[in-house]
């Protein structure tokens, strides 16, 4: 009877319990649901099994290419296979196949699978979900993620709805799909190859292997209709070509010229990005001219492309080539890269000429440039929208030019206190190497970094023996009548 009444308390224990997390539950997804009915478009749960493309791959096993797992990230292999054991599909994808082929070290690391996100995230703990539209998993391990993409489809089950607006561009790109559709999204034929953890071939649907190896960047599909649907693939076209020292399919060149204008429409957030993964990829000289070739330069900065297109004396062409030279150069050398100094560089034509103008209307010099770098800022961020601390430096760097040539008394002691008198010192040396600033000028304040106390000292006093000195001795009172001055 005792072991009866135990029995039953201990069922209705069970019940309460479990009556508790079965309200929990119910509120998490009504939660969910209220947040999900905000989306855009809602992502299909399902991954459709097969598709009926009938696209036939061509596979490289292991011995027919060069990539090792050794050369694969341990975290991007624990992914991997543990997305093989339970059950799924797993390939490397994009650029890190591209670049491990040409026995380059890969950015980052990111898979495909046939799992949905939300399965991804149930077969690992160190797993979140990101993504609105699009929804994808990061696996983290420490600082290194994983990103994991479920395949995308061709998004046709919802064939009433527009996919494009009436330049071309893709508006829906959010439906899961499988591996054949997944590869006619990407964009060049090179991003299109997937390394198979099943049996480690390479999968090409594209030809990617063959352009790879004669060292092409192609779109996949129609070019004008690809770029129309994206027109940042221009930019990521100038950007690989450079990266990969890899040659232009030709059919891809003209359409450029005939929609580069589109970059216009693209969100300026978003061509910010792009424009660092250009100019700090360690190749920024080239990107630049090779934009420039195909007039793509213009979408990024465009006061900076007028400066150009006017230059006088080839000033400031050579301050912007420069500029882009020792970027290299720092990066190739392992040294941090600041890219407000970049862009300030760009600007600082436009900057300088706003001042000009400024000054010429009797304002002070420091208005002048801070006037003329507002004027610029706002009409740059309309193209590359930069975050405020960016722009906030650049004014520092434009300010302190015009007050380097301020140095008698205290002057110089505080300018070389400033916290952006290192970057402005170099813009200075940068603008007095390509004729934009006085040499005497920038070697001086070399000198007077290294003088020490006592040099700067002297180097002070050597300045105000030459400058006019002020009338600033009080005038006397007229002398009393009959009373001689002398
Ligand atoms: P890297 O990371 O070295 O700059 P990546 O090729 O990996 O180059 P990501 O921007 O990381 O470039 O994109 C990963 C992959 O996603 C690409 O290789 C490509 O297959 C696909 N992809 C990225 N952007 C686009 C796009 N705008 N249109 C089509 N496919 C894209
Ligand atoms: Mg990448």
């Amino acid at each position: 009877m005792f072991a009866f009444v135990r029995f039953i308390l201990i069922v209705k224990r069970k019940r309460i319990i479990f009556n508790f997390f079965k309200k929990i539950i119910a509120k998490t997804s009504d939660k969910e649901s209220v947040s999900l009915s905000n989306l855009p478009e809602k992502a299909p749960e399902i991954v459709p099994e097969k598709s009926n493309s009938g696209l036939q791959p061509t596979v490289y096993t292991r011995t027919e290419h060069n990539i090792s797992r050794k050369q694969i990230s341990d975290h991007a292999l624990k992914v991997l296979y543990r997305l093989k054991s339970e059950g799924y599909d797993a390939y490397l994808v994009g650029g890190c196949v591209r670049d491990l082929l040409l026995g380059l070290e890969p950015k980052d690391f990111d898979v495909a699978t046939n799992a949905t996100p939300e399965q991804v995230k149930a077969a690992f703990r160190n797993c979140r979900l990101i993504g609105r539209r699009f929804r994808l998993a990061h696996v983290f391990f420490g600082r290194e993620i994983i990103e994991v993409a479920t395949f995308r489809g061709a998004g046709d089950s919802d064939k009433a709805a527009p996919k494009v607006d009436s330049d071309g561009r893709l508006l829906r790109d959010n439906s899961y799909g499988t591996i054949e559709e997944d590869v006619m999204r990407r964009d060049f034929t090179v991003n299109a190859l997937y390394y198979n953890i099943k049996d480690f071939s390479i999968v090409d649907y594209v030809g990617g292997m063959d352009d790879h190896r004669a060292g092409l960047i192609k779109l996949i599909g129609d070019p004008e209709t690809r770029f129309r649907e994206d027109p940042v693939r221009m930019i990521r076209l100038v950007r690989f070509a450079v990266k990969l020292g890899f040659s232009i399919d030709e059919k891809c060149e003209k359409p450029i010229f005939q929609v580069a204008d589109l970059l216009a429409n693209i969100p300026s957030a978003r061509l910010h990005d792009e424009s660092l993964k250009l100019f700090l990829s360690g190749k920024a000289l080239s990107t630049f001219e090779m934009l420039r070739h195909y007039g793509l330069f213009q979408y990024l900065y465009p006061s900076a492309e007028k400066s150009l297109s006017v230059e006088e004396h080839d000033f400031p062409k050579q301050l912007i080539v420069k500029a882009l030279e020792n970027t290299d150069t720092r990066i190739a050398a392992g040294k941090s890269i600041a890219p407000y100094f970049l862009i300030s560089t760009f600007l600082w034509d436009s900057v300088k000429k706003g001042a000009d103008k400024n000054l010429a209307k009797g304002l002070p010099e420091s208005v002048a440039y801070q006037h003329a770098a507002s004027e610029v800022i706002s009409k740059q961020v309309q193209s590359t929208a930069f975050p405020k601390h960016i722009g906030m430096a650049m004014r520092d760097v434009w300010g302190l030019q015009s007050r380097f040539s301020h140095r008698n008394g205290h002057r110089a002691y505080k300018l070389l206190e400033h916290p952006k008198f290192r970057a402005a010192y170099d813009f200075l040396l940068l603008r007095a190497e390509t004729g934009g600033a006085d040499k005497a000028l920038a070697e001086w304040w070399t000198e007077f970094q290294s003088a020490g106390e006592a040099g700067q000292k002297k180097m002070v006093a050597s300045l105000n023996r030459s400058y006019p000195k002020k009338n600033n001795r009080r005038r006397r009172k007229p002398a009393a009548k009959g009373v001689k001055n002398d």
